[in-house]
């Protein structure tokens, strides 16, 4: 018999799980809006023109080379994607008080950061909101931290409880860590305004609790990558410390690349420095290094954004910058049409409820509040495949699918 005999079986993962039923139903009416992967009008995966053309010249350059890069990744793409979130005109870089090491994708960056945190930080619990992302709960469990939860969504308003936050924020031990999505919270599309930002940012400082930004949504959101970051930046422009996890997996459509970055933004230079050298210490024993090609692609669209202004526009050197925006823009704007459409749809059916936060809701996901037996009952009898907390991925609608939706949502709320 097999050593491994006893071996249970585990779960599907209760995202990707939803991609894998999808795939073996042989309708073809079946819609997949489980996964938050952006699709075209015509339902197909994107590959951005910007990142075909950036692809296309790694390919021509001659001295293109397949080495090994350094523990901390490309370094022209970290300094790119600390300027891209935290802005050109930081202070916290300009002093030399950021440090960033590229990582696989958001999930990995998130992973590095909190096993630093595990060895370094002398505080071990980390407060996520109250829902998050199935995905982190176990990613800083696995790294030694102690998993707390604080109210975030209130199912009655479908909107932020503002109040039940700042009260769990401030019965937190001092010095605890707090998860705060960047922009476009996943699963709930609740983000706070910045007047809340702002309450949320004192109470922390005045409670000394650490900051760690997940940024997997910037520029998806409003479609402005300036906009996207000004969470983030408010909380840097005040001097403190805080960290960050980015992803290029959305805004550059490079899910499978996996590209991100950990950011890490200390009180100075000197102690930038140390924090690095420990960082190494995380990656080395785990994937000793990053790929290569995913960041690649991104230092060279993201290059071109830092020509100097004179220049830019006289010579048109911003181009690839320029393109990969619009190109993002689009992919917001998108979204943001699938929202409307879907709540005239059901507008139009005189579906029974309120459904405006699906227009008021921001990011990738609408959090439509259909509970599990309704999910179900809509995958059962419509083929739409969705996870069981009733999210659903905007960016898998088209024009096409939306009346096939409406109907099943209909359908399942009469
Ligand atoms: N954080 C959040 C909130 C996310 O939604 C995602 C993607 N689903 C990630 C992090 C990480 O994704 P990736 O590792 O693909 O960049």
């Amino acid at each position: 018999g097999s050593v491994f005999a006893n071996v249970a079986q585990a779960p599907e993962d209760p995202i990707l799980g939803v991609t894998v039923a999808y795939n073996k139903d042989p309708s073809p009416m079946k819609v997949n809006l489980g996964v938050g992967a952006y699709r075209t009008e015509e339902g197909k995966p994107l590959v951005l023109n910007v990142v075909k053309k950036a692809e296309k010249m790694l390919l021509n350059n001659p001295s293109r080379v397949k080495e090994y890069l350094p523990i901390t990744g490309l370094a022209d793409f970290n300094k790119l994607s600390a300027k891209l979130i935290f802005g050109a005109d930081s202070r916290a870089i300009q002093e030399n008080r950021v440090t960033t090491v590229q990582c696989l994708s958001g999930t990995g960056s998130l992973r590095v950061g909190a096993e630093f945190l595990a060895r370094h930080y002398n505080k071990r619990a980390i407060f996520i909101p109250q829902p998050t992302w199935g995905n982190h709960p176990k990613v800083f469990t696995l790294a030694g931290l102690s998993v707390k939860t604080y109210r975030y969504y209130d199912p009655k308003t479908r909107g932020l409880n503002f109040q039940g936050l700042l009260e769990d924020l401030n019965m937190a031990p001092s010095g605890a860590i707090v998860l705060l999505h960047a922009c476009a919270h996943n699963p709930t599309g609740v983000d706070p305004t910045l007047d809340q930002w702002e309450q949320i940012r004192r109470l922390m400082r005045s409670k000394s609790l650490l900051p760690f930004f997940d940024s997997a949504y910037q520029g998806f959101a409003s479609g402005n990558l300036d906009a996207d970051a000004q969470s983030v930046r408010m909380f840097v422009a005040d001097g403190g410390e805080c960290l960050m996890a980015q992803s290029y997996a959305k805004n550059m459509g490079l899910y499978g690349e996996r590209v991100g970055a950990l950011s890490i933004v200390c009180e100075s230079a000197d102690v930038a420095v140390k924090v690095e050298s420990q960082l190494k210490l995380v990656i080395r024993p785990m994937y000793s290094n990053p790929p290569i090609h995913g960041a690649s692609i991104v230092a060279t669209i993201l290059k071109d954004s830092s020509v100097d202004k004179a220049y830019v526009f006289l010579c048109f050197l911003r181009e690839m910058y320029r393109e990969w925006t619009i190109e993002l823009k689009a992919m917001a704007n998108r979204i943001i049409s699938m929202r409307q459409q879907l709540f005239n749809a059901l507008s139009a059916r005189g579906t029974p409820g309120d459904w405006s936060h699906i227009i008021k809701q921001i990011g990738m996901f609408t959090f439509t509040g259909l509970n599990k037996e309704q999910v179900s009952f809509m995958t059962r009898e419509y083929h739409i495949y969705m996870t069981s907390d009733g999210r659903i991925s905007m960016a898998g609608l088209n024009t096409k699918t939306i009346p096939h939706l409406a109907d099943a949502i209909h359908a399942a709320v009469n």
